[in-house]
């Protein structure tokens, strides 16, 4: 078993920042566990500018930001261990998780900030008719899969849902080669923010197919069309306003869910950020609720840190 001060589980902004926070004031033994293979989270596959702006008054990309915090984590000495996922948490304190070098291990916290990020809804979430074929992707698998590994999953592209994610996603598959078909929204209004939509839609042609949606999906292997239809104010799909887009891929933009599985898995109450029933469990970022911008993830989990100093400490 090891033992810490305080146990971080995720490695991007929320995590970093808030055990940056405890270490400033003045918990000692602090370490991340991170699943992925380097610090920083979501933001390393954010890879357009823009980031950074009112943290560190500079004009940074998602991957650079990132490698900001992790460097103020590093000068801090805190601990981290990447390639390591959190499997469980126990009301005890006692993490279990797992890296190919450690095996299977034990980890115990006097604190544990969760700070674990979010997931995205799936074709099954969505309830999506058709069958399983291929060439269905969430934007975010999309995102990573153009921006980090450097291919594109498709030539024709239909985005599903018109939050700011399928927005930059519809720019992203355009820039990058594929024919982007459409952005399917039920709502009257795009979700995202209006200098996305002209942005990222409207100054590429892009169409904005708004109160529609996506019906069935149609190919055996890979997909070939959808059938889309149009809605009513109530989201009702209005029968004989069925009309087929050809594509080849779908890109689900539908909706970002925080991921507290683990918490709920050990029937860990949360409210507001700490736990109702377990002195010293913490949790910030998008794990905690679905943040707009950076700013306030930044504030939230040094808050979280700063809690768990104080308990630390007493
Ligand atoms: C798909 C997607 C795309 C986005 N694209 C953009 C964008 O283009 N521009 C923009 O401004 N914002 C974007 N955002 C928002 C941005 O990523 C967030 O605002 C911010 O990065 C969230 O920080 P976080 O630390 O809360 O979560 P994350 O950055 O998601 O970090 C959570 C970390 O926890 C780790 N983790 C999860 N479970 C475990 C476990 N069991 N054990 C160990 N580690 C674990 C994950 O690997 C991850 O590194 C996007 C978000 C998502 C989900």
């Amino acid at each position: 078993m090891l033992f810490y001060d305080l146990v971080v589980i995720g490695g991007g902004v929320s995590g970093i920042s808030s055990a940056i926070a405890a270490k400033k004031s003045g918990v000692e033994k602090v370490v991340i566990l991170e699943k992925d293979s380097e610090l920083g989270g979501m933001i390393n596959q954010c890879i357009h500018s823009g980031f950074g702006r009112s943290l560190f008054n500079e004009d940074l990309t998602g991957p650079e930001l990132a490698q900001r915090f992790a460097d103020k984590a590093i000068a801090l000495e805190i601990e981290y261990k990447l390639n390591t996922m959190a499997l469980e948490i126990r009301k005890d304190m006692v993490i279990t998780a797992v890296n190919s070098e450690d095996g299977i291990f034990e980890i115990k916290g006097k604190s544990i900030i969760f700070a674990a990020g979010c997931m995205e809804n799936t074709k099954e979430a969505v309830d999506i008719l058709g069958s399983k074929t291929a060439g269905i992707y969430t934007a975010g698998t999309a995102q990573r899969i153009v921006n980090t590994e450097g291919f594109l999953p498709g030539k024709q592209a239909v985005i599903i849902g018109s939050g700011n994610l399928g927005l930059m996603m519809a720019r992203t598959m355009f820039v990058e080669g594929a024919k982007v078909m459409a952005v399917i929204e039920p709502g009257a209004e795009p979700k995202g923010k209006e200098d996305y939509v002209r942005e990222c839609v409207e100054d590429f042609d892009i169409p904005m197919l708004l109160m529609h949606k996506l019906t069935k999906v149609h190919g055996d292997e890979r997909v070939e069309s959808i059938t889309i239809a149009e809605v009513d104010s109530e989201g009702k799909r209005i029968e004989g306003t069925e009309k087929t887009i050809e594509c080849d891929t779908i890109l689900l933009a539908v909706d970002l869910i925080p991921d507290t599985t683990l918490l709920k898995e050990a029937g860990i109450a949360m409210a507001g950020g700490i736990s109702t029933d377990v002195e010293g469990i913490f949790v910030c970022g998008n794990a905690n609720h679905i943040h707009e911008g950076m700013d306030s993830i930044a504030e939230e989990a040094r808050n979280a840190g700063i809690a768990a100093a104080r308990l630390t400490g007493e």
